[in-house]
């Protein structure tokens, strides 16, 4: 039986080998910039697992994880501008190193929403880590201290991307097929 989501890949815009290359030079600034500090990573679930987890993987500092959940999108290609807490940190971040992990930072509305949100809590220093930036799209500027590419105002799956909650697991980062959209709605 043929079911192979690459079937429904348009272009690939970041390969595989890129990817790595490009974070294990984000993992290298951060094990330089944090060495003592004991870091804490916040993943923001679930776009950014795969990058969190080769990013860590890349990193030899003592540190510590924790998830946090946000929506915005449902289901679809389009945010609703809204951006709701779907679920809280597990850990008290007063004090700490915070180096926020994201998947692709879009309009910027979830990162400034987070950003708002954890500076209440009164950590040490925050930074934000992002593989994927997309400039066209910006509404809200956040400084982004360690980013990954930036790619064009595209519709993207893979790395950890997903739409309609599949694709994530394909390596590279990709574009889809237009007839896609229509058969998932
Ligand atoms: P923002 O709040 O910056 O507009 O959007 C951030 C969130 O929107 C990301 O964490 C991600 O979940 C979703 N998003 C934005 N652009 C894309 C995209 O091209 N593909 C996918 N799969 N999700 C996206």
């Amino acid at each position: 039986m043929k079911d192979s989501v690459k079937d429904d890949i348009l272009e690939i815009l970041i390969p595989e080998t890129d990817i790595r290359t490009k974070v294990g030079e984000l993992a290298s600034r951060i094990n330089a910039d944090y060495r003592d500090k004991n870091p804490v990573f916040i993943s923001v679930l679930k776009g950014s697992v795969i990058f969190l987890s080769d990013l860590m993987k890349n990193v030899d500092i003592r540190s510590s994880l924790d998830f946090i959940a946000v929506s915005s999108y449902e289901g679809d290609t389009e945010s609703t501008g809204v951006v709701k807490l779907e679920m809280d940190l597990r850990e008290s971040i007063e004090g700490r190193h915070v180096i926020l992990v994201e998947d692709i930072v879009d309009t910027g509305l979830t990162m400034d929403y987070l950003k708002h949100n954890f500076m209440t809590r009164r950590p040490a220093s925050f930074n934000i880590c992002a593989l994927l930036t997309k400039p066209e799209r910006t509404r809200i500027k956040v400084d982004i201290a360690y980013k990954g590419f930036e790619i064009p105002d595209k519709f993207v799956v893979g790395y950890g991307l997903d739409y309609a909650e599949c694709y994530r697991n394909l390596p590279f980062v990709a574009t889809l097929r237009p007839e896609i959209y229509r058969k998932v709605k």
